[in-house]
C-alpha cells in the first residue's frame, strides 16, 4: 500500500491493522501514538465525493452497510481518542495519482 511505504521510506516503524484496537486502524505508529486509517470513498461515505455514488441496485443494502460502517468509524475514532491516540483519516480518492502528491507530505506534517 502507498502509505505503507511511503512511511518506511520516511523511516517511520509502524504495524498493520492491530486488532487489540478500536476499529483494527490500517497503520499504527506506536512512538507517535497515532493510527491512520484508509478509508474506501464509497463504503464509508465520503460525503461530496465522485467516489461515493449511491448506486441504484440494491440501494437499500448497500445504504444500510455506509451507514454502518460510518457508525462504526466513529465509535472506534471515539473509542481510540479516548486512549489517547491521535487520529488521521486519508480518504482513498486522495490517493489517487492527481493528489497523492499533496496527500503525503501533507500526512508527514501531520505527524511531526
Ligand atoms: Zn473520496
Amino acid at each position: 500500500m502507498l502509505v505503507r511505504k511511503f512511511l518506511f521510506a520516511h523511516g517511520y516503524r509502524h504495524r498493520l491493522h492491530d486488532k487489540k484496537l478500536p476499529g483494527k486502524p490500517d497503520i499504527v505508529l506506536p512512538k507517535y501514538k497515532t493510527v491512520i486509517f484508509v478509508h474506501g470513498c464509497f463504503w464509508h461515505g465520503h460525503t461530496n465525493c465522485k467516489y461515493y455514488v449511491v448506486p441504484k441496485t440494491r440501494t437499500d443494502w448497500c445504504l444500510n452497510k455506509i451507514n454502518s460502517n460510518i457508525a462504526n468509524d466513529t465509535k472506534a475514532i471515539t473509542a481510540l481518542k479516548k486512549e489517547g491516540w491521535k487520529i488521521i483519516a486519508i480518504w482513498e480518492c486522495k490517493l489517487k495519482p492527481a493528489r497523492v502528491e499533496k496527500t503525503l507530505p501533507a500526512l508527514l506534517k501531520k505527524l511531526s
